[in-house]
């Protein structure tokens, strides 16, 4: 391709709501554009990149046996009242209705619509295993898009699902799909790590998320250096405090804490440790219609965090049917006071208590009375928890769960997650299949995600510098940029094209930078566009030589230009 024909405009500026390298670079080649909040296009060179990652996924799914299939982004409300989902997915389900008022909505992903095909396709044990994907694009309403690719409200997604007779057999497509996706992500060029994940709106039991590790990324994960523990903070479990079972229980008492609304105030002003007071976290949840339908009041030790993913599984509710509750409106029902609440005495509401709770003696908690905190709280005498679960956050220097060691964090971008789901959608919608005894039983099933285009921003997240992206070849848009100093120069301009011609010839995808600009301009385009080769034809043209640089590298060397072409060949060859 002839840059000067090529449709790109790159960028100088880029708006402030680009923060991050790959939202602002993808921009500033010129590769995507906004179209609005969260919705993007993709120009030729982001276009190619995209078609770069379908193609590896797509030959690794092919390869683990899975067949593709495209089905519409436009689905029938029915379908997700069936599986329970239509309310449980929330305000992120896009929903439209068609002229004559049908419920619809954009797939946020198709677990619906694959179950309802092998419903009706799939009748005996004969047609299992069996893995169906697409490459596809996918809607979901963000309430905060952001980053660019990274959180969009319109995606391409690869989405497979696994149909099995049991549970061995879904092991088994899972362990396959989880190969694959190591091997996907790896020729991508990422580097990737699989923690065990909270399987979320999309149900079921087991799953894990793959992780490209990068400091913008929006997951949190906790992992063990000395032990493979590696999981979602969401997810990870924690290791309770020792329960204090030689401690003698003291007699409760009210003490006036004045204007000591904080745990940090309060553990001040008793001049107490944070770990001997009990924090409050107050809720509203809400029904299928939105309306109000009770109170929850949660516990945690005052140095944890609570962990809401842990609260809302624990209540069995989706995440968006609960939020903090107005302190005022709340105490009217059930006697809590805003910055004084404690667990006891509290009526009315769910009370959901952490498990380490009950083993702590002669705790601090809120008083339910303004500027009263209770001193010497003991679990079972003084209260009880409806649920008593664990609630909390796994943080950095807290022991690992398995071995006990301390736990590190770290950040990284999701960009794959595969789930065992397990009857949960073929129950709900009736997807059997009658084994040798004409016996009939629920298809087993799993998951499999990858998000195309968020993988496109964690590859620039991984792969740049101040100049611009550095692309692998495996995805970049073209493998070798021929840099033509001078395109009047005649000598220059025939030295050029012989080497595109031939890098063509070879199987090379080559952009040919015959723009009439200044060759610092040219430079400058080629290190942000971050083709992996460039080769520049100056002034020693005529002499056969030309200057051979690859972009991750900082020295460039001059060479003559059949070895440059060799060069080319040989590395696209090997790494693309
Ligand atoms: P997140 O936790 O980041 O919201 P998710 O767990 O809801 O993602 P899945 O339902 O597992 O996402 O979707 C499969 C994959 O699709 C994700 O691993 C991710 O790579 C991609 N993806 C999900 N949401 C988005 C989005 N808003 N924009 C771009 N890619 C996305
Ligand atoms: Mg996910």
């Amino acid at each position: 391709m002839r840059l000067s024909k090529m449709h790109i405009k790159t960028l100088r500026e880029v708006p402030n709501e680009a923060e991050i390298p790959s939202h602002i670079l993808l921009l500033r080649t010129g590769m995507i554009r906004k179209l609005v909040s969260g919705v993007y296009g993709f120009m030729p060179m982001g276009w190619r990149s995209v078609r770069k990652i379908e193609e590896i996924i797509r030959q690794e799914m092919d390869g683990s046996g899975a067949q593709e299939i495209h089905m519409s982004a436009v689905q029938p409300a029915e379908l997700w009242q069936e599986s329970g989902r239509w309310f449980a997915y929330g305000p992120e389900l896009w929903r439209l209705k068609d002229r004559n008022g049908r419920d619809f909505c954009l797939g946020p992903t198709h677990e619906e619509i694959f179950t309802d095909i092998i419903r009706n396709d799939v009748s005996s044990y004969r047609q299992l295993p069996m893995n169906l994907y697409q490459i596809q694009t996918k809607y979901r309403d963000e309430a905060r898009p952001r980053f660019g690719l990274m959180r969009s409200r319109e995606f391409i997604m690869k989405d497979a699902y696994s149909f099995d007779r049991d549970y061995e057999g879904l092991d088994e497509s899972y362990q396959t799909m989880y190969d694959a996706y190591d091997r996907i992500f790896k020729r991508c060029g990422l580097e990737c790590r699989p923690v065990e994940a909270d399987t979320g709106a999309i149900g079921g039991s087991n799953s894990h998320e793959f992780t490209a590790i990068s400091e913008v990324g929006e997951s949190e994960i906790a992992y063990c250096e000395k032990c493979s523990m590696a999981a979602t903070t969401e997810r990870a479990e924690c290791v309770d405090a020792e329960p204090q079972t030689d401690v003698a229980e003291l007699p409760m008492e009210l003490v006036n804490t004045p204007g000591t609304k904080t745990i940090e105030e309060v553990a001040g002003f008793l001049n107490i440790d944070k770990t001997q007071t009990i924090k409050a976290l107050l809720f509203v949840t809400y029904d299928n219609d939105g309306k109000e339908n009770g109170y929850v009041a949660a516990f945690v030790r005052g140095d944890r965090d609570l962990n809401m993913i842990k609260l809302v599984n624990a209540l069995n509710i989706p995440e968006h049917s609960i939020e903090f509750a107005d302190e005022a409106k709340m105490g009217a029902v059930t006697g809590c006071v805003g910055g004084f609440t404690g667990p006891c005495g509290l009526h009315d509401c769910t009370i959901v208590v952490d498990s380490e709770l009950p083993g702590l003696k002669n705790m601090c908690a809120g008083g339910n009375k303004e500027d009263y905190h209770a001193i010497n709280v003991n679990y079972g005498r003084d209260y009880t928890g409806d649920i008593v679960t664990d609630l909390k956050v796994l943080k950095e220097g807290d022991p690992c769960p398995v071995c006990g060691a301390p736990v590190k964090h770290a950040r990284g971008i999701e960009v794959g997650q595969v789930f065992k789901l397990g009857t949960k959608y073929s129950e709900s919608m009736g997807a059997m299949y009658k084994d040798e005894n004409q016996k009939d039983h629920p298809i087993v099933m799993g998951c499999y995600g990858i998000g195309v285009t968020r993988t496109l921003a964690a590859v620039v997240e991984q792969h740049h510098d101040e100049n611009g992206i550095i692309w692998p070849m495996s995805v970049a848009p073209y493998h070798v940029i021929i840099t033509l100093v001078k395109p009047d120069d005649e000598v220059q301009a025939e030295v050029a094209e012989r080497i595109y011609t031939e890098l063509q010839k070879a199987g090379v995808e080559v952009l040919l930078d015959d723009r009439k600009e200044r060759p610092g301009v040219k430079f400058k385009d080629a290190d942000l566009l971050g083709i992996p080769v460039r080769i520049t034809v100056g002034k020693f043209a005529g002499e056969g030589k030309v200057e051979y640089k690859l972009r991750r590298d900082a020295d460039k060397q001059e060479m003559s230009v059949e070895d440059a072409i060799s060069n080319a060949i040989e590395i696209v060859n090997k790494e693309k």
